[in-house]
């Protein structure tokens, strides 16, 4: 499988509870997550609807954690691997 990891592309979209069940599943499965996303990012302003994107390393789905603290960006995590990113 080829990944793109310069340019992601909107896998799919999620309501707001399914985006918070899913961060605090993630965090809750991956020790020290939830410090290193506080530490890394800030709170989401309300919203109906994330984008969710596609893992290309692990298979897993990014689900949208925060905003970058210093970039306009959004602060993603992998729901199966745990790892971070900026979208
Ligand atoms: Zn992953």
């Amino acid at each position: 499988m080829t990944s793109n990891i310069s340019q992601a592309y909107p896998y799919s979209s999620e309501t707001e509870v399914e985006r918070a069940d899913a961060v605090a599943a993630t965090v809750a499965a991956h020790a020290g997550l939830d410090v290193t996303i506080a530490g890394e990012s800030s709170s989401l302003d309300p919203g109906e609807r994330w984008w969710t994107y596609h893992h290309g390393g692990c298979g897993g789905t990014l689900h949208v954690a925060g905003y970058a603290r210093d970039q306009h960006a959004v602060y993603v995590v992998c729901d199966r691997c745990g790892k971070t990113a900026l979208r």
